[in-house]
């Protein structure tokens, strides 16, 4: 490992993949990645892949809306694919007060330019083959939206930075920070200490452990969720990923005809422990019964359970870190971060080559949740 870099990364999921790739491209090379682990098996290795544009903040659209674009385009420009599909996005809506809280919000990004529906039941139907429309009042849908795999773009996205300069050391933990006044200088690990610039913090649900290193107090709680995976369904391809605004519940059609199910559930997981839990199979399977009853009974032939990295408001901490001069956050991303990752990457490697970028990082800063005396 080199003992000085320019920047480096802490930890190698698919957002301190994209930060790595992004710094590259630009030709910011003396970067160093570090994972305690094997890269992407984070929580990376446990997402849905699911990307949509559907966020009440301006902000977080114009990141969905970047990071689409740069899955639309990966092939080319990583040089191996990610899976990307343009399958869409929906939302089922079962109450008034939904349907008006995403008629306002589809509204509002229409008027900047988004291709954002709102659908009667009978469009729903259409959509989804075989949903059982009762108790459904409308859809919120945006059909450029789509799913991509993580471990591939993450794998992949790594690979490229590598491929241009960018070394990459698994199995080795960040232990510490070392200051010179507020400024940083040094990152320690358990194969030595690199003296840097610049480090990004992108250690995902490990976000607050990783921040106490460096004396900060990052509000972000690892909240574990199952997804489960079924036989394959083939006359569903094509559909949009689909959420039960009510309850969380969701499924997406994944290659080979599977479909990935989920109850949406959040449980605190402070030990970061992701055994799979049995009842939310069941609470998935209700999911199941309720949206596409003729799949009630279909067999799950996998499951897993990752950590969800979850701010207070939902919204990442993306920027500076209070008054730790040379040091950058990029966690808390609440479950969005592979659909965020790409955008991120760029943000954070604007700040880095130039001090500033064009997304507005406002909603994100990290600054917002210290506390004041
Ligand atoms: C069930 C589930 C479904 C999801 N579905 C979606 C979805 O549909 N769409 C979406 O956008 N997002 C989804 N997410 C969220 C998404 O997976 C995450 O937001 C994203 O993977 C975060 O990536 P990351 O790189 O920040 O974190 P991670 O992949 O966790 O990477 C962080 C890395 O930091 C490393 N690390 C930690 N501490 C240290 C240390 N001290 N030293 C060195 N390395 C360290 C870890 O080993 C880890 O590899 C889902 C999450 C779950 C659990």
């Amino acid at each position: 490992m080199r003992r000085s870099a320019e920047v480096v990364i802490v930890g190698g999921g698919v957002v301190g993949s994209s930060i790595a790739f992004h710094l590259a491209e630009r030709g910011i090379r003396d970067v160093v990645l570090i994972d305690k682990g094997a890269f992407g098996s984070g929580t990376t290795a446990k997402g849905a892949g699911g990307l949509r544009s559907q966020f009440a903040e301006p902000a977080e659209i114009a990141f969905s809306e970047a990071s689409l674009a740069f899955y639309r385009g990966f092939a080319e420009r990583v040089g191996a694919g990610c899976g990307y599909e343009e399958c869409g996005f929906l939302f089922l809506l079962r109450d008034a007060a939904a349907v008006d809280r995403f008629a306002a919000m589809a509204a509002r990004s229409r008027a900047q330019g988004s291709d954002w529906r709102i659908l009667q039941p009978e469009e729903v139907a259409l959509l989804v083959p075989r949903i059982d429309t009762s108790g459904i009042l409308g859809g919120s849908f945006t059909p450029r939206d789509g799913t991509a795999k993580p471990t591939l773009a993450a794998r992949a996205l790594l690979e490229r930075a590598r491929s241009m300069g960018v070394e990459a050391v698994a199995e080795t933990t960040v232990t510490g920070f070392r200051f010179a006044g507020d400024r940083l200088d040094a990152v320690e690990t358990t194969a030595g200490t690199i003296t840097t610039r610049w480090a990004v913090i992108a250690a995902g649900p490990w976000a607050a452990e990783v921040g106490r290193l460096a004396g900060l107090d990052l509000p972000v709680v690892p909240m574990r969720r199952h997804v489960f995976t079924t036989l394959p369904v083939p006359w569903l391809e094509g559909a949009p990923m689909t959420i039960d605004e009510a309850t969380g519940w969701y499924f997406r059609t994944e290659e080979g005809h599977a479909l990935l199910v989920s109850a949406g559930d959040m449980t605190p997981a402070p030990d970061y422990d992701v055994r799979v839990r049995e009842q939310f199979a069941r609470a998935a399977r209700e999911g199941l019964r309720r949206v596409l009853p003729s799949l009630g009974d279909l067999p799950f032939v996998a499951a897993r359970a990752g950590l969800r990295e979850m701010t207070p408001d939902e919204r990442a901490l993306l920027g500076p870190a209070p008054e730790r001069e040379g040091m950058l956050l990029a966690v808390g991303f609440s479950g969005h971060g592979f659909m965020h990752a790409p955008a991120a990457g760029q943000a954070i490697a604007d700040l880095i080559e130039r001090g500033e970028t064009a997304f507005d990082l406002e909603p994100f800063d990290p600054a917002r949740f210290v506390k004041k005396d």
